[in-house]
This record gives C-alpha cells, sequence and structure tokens, in this order.
C-alpha cells in the first residue's frame, strides 16, 4: 500500500505526465492519450510502482519531455528507501538516446547517488568520478566521494578527495583533512609504528593547528615515549585551543608535571583552568593536592560547591565527609557512604560527551560524530549544575 502522500505526490506526476503525452500531435500518440493514458496515470497513482514505472517507459519512448518525470519519480522512490525502484527508473533514463546532455549527466548523476543509497559504492565513486571528469556535478561528486571513503575507512583516498573537494568549493577542508591524519596515526599506533603515528599527527597538525585530537594524540604518544616534559606541552596545548577537553588532559597533565617534579607547575596549571574553563575539576584536583601533603580538602571542596556545584565536586566532597572523625562518631558516616556510591552510580550513566552541531550525547568519545557526521564537534559535556 502507498502511503497517503506518496499517493499525494504522485497524482500531480500523473497529471503532468497525461499533459506531456496529450499536447503531442502525432496519431500514435493521440492513441495513446485517449486510450492508454486514464490507465497510465491511474497506474502511477495507484499502489503499484512497478506498474507505474513500465508505464512511464513507454511513455517515455513516445516523448523526450517526460524525462523530468522520469527523474522525479526516481527521487521519490529513493526518498522511500525503494532504492531498486529508483535504480530501474534512473538506469532508464541514462540509457535512453536522444537526451539533452544536461539531462542525461543529471540522470547519471541520480543514478550514482542510488548505488550510494544501496551500498554498492565502487559503482557509485565510479559514476561520480566520471561526472567530476566531465566537469558536472563537481561539487557534489566530490562531496560524494569523500563520503565513500570516509565510509569506508580509507584515509589517504579521503584526504585527497577532500582536498578536491576544497579546490572545487573553494572552502577550506583543512580540519577534516587533519581529522584524516588522526585516523591513519590511530593506526600507526595500534600497529606500534610510534614514529609514523608522531609523523602523522604531526601532519595532522599542519594541515590544522587547533586539531585538539592532534595536540591530545600526540601527547600520549610523547607519554608514552617517556618525554614528559614535550607531552604536557601537547596536552596544555589541547586544553588551550579547547578548554572543554580539561577532563581529559587534567589526570595526564598531572601525571607529566608529576614525572617532572614540578608540582608547582600542575597548580599553576589548575590556578589557570579555574579561569578558562567553567569546570569543577580544578577544584577536585586541588583538593586531592591538600590531602596528599595532609590538609583537611573539607574547606575547599565547600567552596567548590558554592562556586561551581557538580556531581564531581560533590562526590569529592561527601568522600571528605565520610573521613570526618566526628561524622564517623555520630553515627552518619554510613549515611554519606550511601550517598555517595548513589551519586557514583549516577555519575556513570551520565553521557560524558556532547556533540555541539546536533546534541547527540554519547557516553564514550566519537571524533566524528555518529548522529551528524560532523568531525570534531563532540567533546566533554559540561559537568557544572545549573539551575
Ligand atoms: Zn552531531
Amino acid at each position: 500500500m502507498l502511503d497517503p502522500l506518496f499517493s499525494w505526490l504522485l497524482l500531480p506526476l500523473g497529471m503532468a505526465l497525461g499533459w506531456a503525452l496529450a499536447r503531442r500531435r502525432s496519431p500514435a500518440v493521440t492513441a495513446i492519450s485517449g486510450e492508454q493514458l486514464g490507465g497510465l496515470i491511474g497506474q502511477i497513482a495507484s499502489d503499484d510502482p512497478d506498474q507505474a514505472i513500465a508505464a512511464l517507459n513507454t511513455a517515455a519512448e513516445l516523448d523526450p519531455s517526460t524525462a523530468e518525470l522520469h527523474l522525479q519519480l526516481g527521487r521519490m522512490f529513493r526518498k522511500r528507501g525503494e532504492v531498486d525502484r529508483a535504480l530501474r527508473v534512473h538506469e532508464a533514463l541514462a540509457t535512453r538516446g536522444g537526451l539533452a546532455p544536461a539531462v542525461q549527466l543529471r540522470a547519471r548523476y541520480e543514478l550514482a547517488q542510488d548505488y550510494m543509497s544501496a551500498g554498492v559504492m565502487d559503482r557509485a565513486e565510479q559514476l561520480f568520478t566520471e561526472l567530476a571528469g566531465q566537469g558536472a556535478y563537481a561539487v557534489e561528486a566530490a562531496e560524494a566521494i569523500r563520503t565513500i571513503h570516509e565510509q569506508a575507512r580509507e584515509w589517504r583516498p579521503a584526504i585527497e578527495a577532500a582536498r578536491r573537494l576544497q579546490a572545487v568549493k573553494g572552502e577550506s577542508q583543512s580540519a577534516a583533512i587533519a581529522q584524516y591524519f588522526c585516523e591513519l596515526a590511530e593506526e600507526a599506533r595500534r600497529e606500534k609504528r610510534t614514529d609514523e603515528a608522531i609523523r602523522l599527527v604531526q601532519q595532522a597538525l599542519g594541515e590544522d593547528r587547533t586539531c585538539v585530537r592532534a595536540h591530545l594524540m600526540l601527547g600520549e604518544l610523547r607519554e608514552a615515549a617517556g618525554d614528559h616534559a614535550a607531552a604536557a606541552r601537547a596536552y596544555l596545548k589541547a586544553f588551550e585551543h579547547d578548554p572543554r577537553f580539561l577532563p581529559d588532559v587534567i589526570e595526564p597533565l598531572q601525571r607529566c608535571f608529576a614525572a617532572n617534579g614540578d608540582r608547582d607547575g600542575f597548580l599553576l596549571f589548575l590556578k589557570d583552568a579555574k579561569e578558562m574553563s567553567s569546570s569543577s575539576l580544578p577544584f577536585v584536583a586541588e583538593a586531592r593536592l591538600l590531602a596528599e601533603t595532609g590538609v583537611d580538602p573539607l574547606d575547599h571542596l565547600v567552596q567548590g560547591l558554592e562556586s561551581r556545584p557538580s556531581r564531581a565536586v560533590l562526590a569529592e566532597f561527601l568522600e571528605a565527609l565520610e573521613r570526618q572523625p566526628n561524622l564517623i562518631d555520630s553515627g552518619l558516616g554510613r549515611p554519606a557512604a550511601s550517598l555517595r556510591k548513589a551519586l557514583l552510580r549516577l555519575m556513570e550513566a551520565t553521557p560524558k560527551y556532547q556533540c555541539s552541531h546536533c546534541g547527540f550525547t554519547p557516553k564514550q568519545m566519537f571524533w566524528q560524530c555518529p548522529g551528524c557526521k560532523h568531525w570534531g564537534t563532540t567533546a566533554p559535556a559540561d559537568d557544572v549544575l545549573r539551575a
């Protein structure tokens, strides 16, 4: 059964087809118009799309002006997810002789999109490449080819496609190209080719100095190699370019500063972080440092709760509270511990990341948002509780 919207769309299409045929004067066409036209329109507007396609093909042999109707019908099938029917309609049109060159190219462009929707990527890429080679649909073809390589995780061809897109569209693609280099760096890192991974990350930064992912990865690679000073510099750069990434750098920075015996350097970073970021995490880190030196962090955490209330500060506060001797004596230590455990469970269930483009809130980090497919739009979610 056709859905009402599709039937509604098909009705004017059938009428337009009738008009296209009726305005012809040849006796053969007049015969078609008279005897078959009613049935033709009926078939197109009926719930039998296959008969509609057959009728349209018959009409197309008689009148080239039905090409636009072919294109519209094919597009409707693709939008409805009936890719096999879209392919049949567009293939019939693309292989038909006597079409105007622009219509021929358009039919092949639609066909390439059908193949993409059907997941026949090699055929889609071939058609898009041919179209681009003929100077037709250059931007759309370059975008489609890039998407095809992205989906196949073929990063070198994706870089080439993005460079072509940059050239034809006149719009920088360096942020995406940097992400592709980061993907290559991830592959190299997984395969323990560390030097190559570092070289690829530096290529990413050559494309886009503000690429947070590349700075983070460089920090991790330098830290793994034992170069804590260089690692700290890279982590700091990531934070400077996007302070939302504080949760991802605060612990690595603490490790790197500690490895270099630079406790004051880390304290200075926490002070800057409080100014640059709205996160409550610097309070938590400062409280832990105080506790390490034997100072009760409770007052500091109260200050954190008042200025930046968050689940993280509250959990830390409750932990410090549980250790208070007078609370243990009063028997309130256990309720405080229960409350903290419930809070930790709530924190685990809360999405840690958010895409600034589509609002998707995953529990893990995705450099390409699974929702909107944008690169570099997902970042750690703000942890401060607001009224
Ligand atoms: Zn998104």
